[in-house]
């Protein structure tokens, strides 16, 4: 049976408060199902920026990414900036240091959830592109100035090719939950050269995926259908700003924030966070919705089984997975769902469905 080592990064705000809840699920699991797991904390956050002014550097990126995956709270907080007037967090740093060029968004109406929208068979898995496009850090081609500051969308067809393989493999793969198999692009080639060539690789990856079947929207027009027709989405990508705006559409379809899981991988690594932030507005009040960061971690599970070819991760992903869905159908709900159960009381809920 194999052994995980785990680096944990619970940052600021709420971070800390559902990483502590996902570390008792994960403790559970070992108990109950034998998996083995070895923790390395790293209290990397906005927060100790502001008192000490350390922040993460390539060093302790290499350290951490010695381990078999990060679990990731949140990191940031809107006070605390840096000399470029740019907030604090390592998540942007470690996608660039490790090379994690495509977010895994799961966005599922589970039942006992209200929706926004009449659809009930919400069940897509929004990719967003996050080592280039206008979100990497790229925005050095002139000093920012009080009169203009510009940052720069750049894609690569070789960042191209392997989001798409992903796309393409992740559709694949979700048949087995019987899911049709089909991949959308969002995209402005109509506007923006880089979005030109992001269509045109994405042309050529569909053609040698043609059991996959494969859609492309402007990401104006395809934003429109995410909220008046999500049904018809199954795989969605698009590139890092766009994929930011739309996979937090898509958490809107589903409840919220506070059951949007995510995975931020490359082909050897993987870091696992929920798609919120710190949620500085409820820091500290026992109240954070602590699903998306569970999900988040039966995410690594998942992606760990596949890593090491371990059965046995992969059962206790889709355990975790169940018992979250089955607090969710029975409650309490926590209050961004519309209920009043505190953190504690959700996960108490989620260790208590956890199949024997
Ligand atoms: P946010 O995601 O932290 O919060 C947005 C809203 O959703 C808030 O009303 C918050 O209370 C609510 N919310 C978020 N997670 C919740 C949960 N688990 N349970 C219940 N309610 C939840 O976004 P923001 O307020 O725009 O940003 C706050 C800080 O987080 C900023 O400093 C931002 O830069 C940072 N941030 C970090 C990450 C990250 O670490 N990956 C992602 C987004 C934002």
């Amino acid at each position: 049976m194999a052994h995980y080592d785990i680096a944990v990064m619970p940052g600021d705000g709420i971070g800390p408060e559902v990483v502590d809840a996902a570390l008792s699920v994960l403790k559970e699991c070992q108990a109950r199902y034998g998996l083995t797991i070895n923790y390395a904390f790293y209290d990397f956050s906005a927060d100790l920026y502001r008192r000490t002014g350390r922040k993460i550097t390539a060093a302790d990126m290499d350290e951490i990414g010695e381990a078999d995956a990060v679990l990731f709270g949140a990191m940031g907080l809107p006070d605390v900036r840096g000399p470029e007037g740019l907030e604090l967090g390592a998540q942007v740093e470690m996608r660039a240091h490790y090379g994690l060029f495509s977010s895994l968004r799961p966005v599922r109406l589970f039942p006992g959830v209200e929706s926004p929208v009449k659809a009930k068979d919400i069940d897509m898995l929004v990719i967003r592109e996050t080592s280039e496009g206008m979100f990497a850090g790229l925005s050095d081609y002139h000093e920012p100035s009080d009169e203009s500051a510009s940052d720069r969308m750049t894609i690569t067809r070789a960042t191209c090719e392997k989001l798409f393989d992903v796309a393409f493999s992740q559709a694949r793969a979700r048949r087995k939950r019987g899911t049709p198999g089909h991949v959308t692009l969002l995209h402005k080639s109509n506007a923006l050269r880089s979005n030109v060539l992001m269509e045109k690789v994405f042309d050529e990856v569909a053609a040698r995926n043609t059991d996959v079947g494969s859609a492309k929207y402007y990401i104006d027009a395809g934003s429109m259908y995410m909220v008046t027709d999500p049904e018809r989405y199954d795989v969605v990508v698009s590139e890092n700003i766009f994929g930011d705006i739309i996979s937090e559409i898509a958490a809107g379809l589903v409840g919220g924030l506070g059951v949007a899981p995510s995975a931020d991988v490359s082909l050897t690594h993987g870091v696992f966070q929920p798609s919120h932030g710190s949620a500085p507005d409820i820091a500290g009040k026992g109240i954070a919705n602590p699903i998306a960061m569970i999900l988040s971690t039966a995410m690594m599970l998942e992606w760990l089984g596949g890593q090491h070819d371990d059965d046995l991760c992969i059962r206790v992903a889709q355990n975790i997975q169940a018992a979250v869905e089955a607090a969710l159908a029975s409650g309490p709900l926590a209050r961004d769902l519309g209920g009043t159960a505190g953190t504690q009381q959700v996960l108490e809920t989620i260790i208590k469905a956890l199949p024997a």
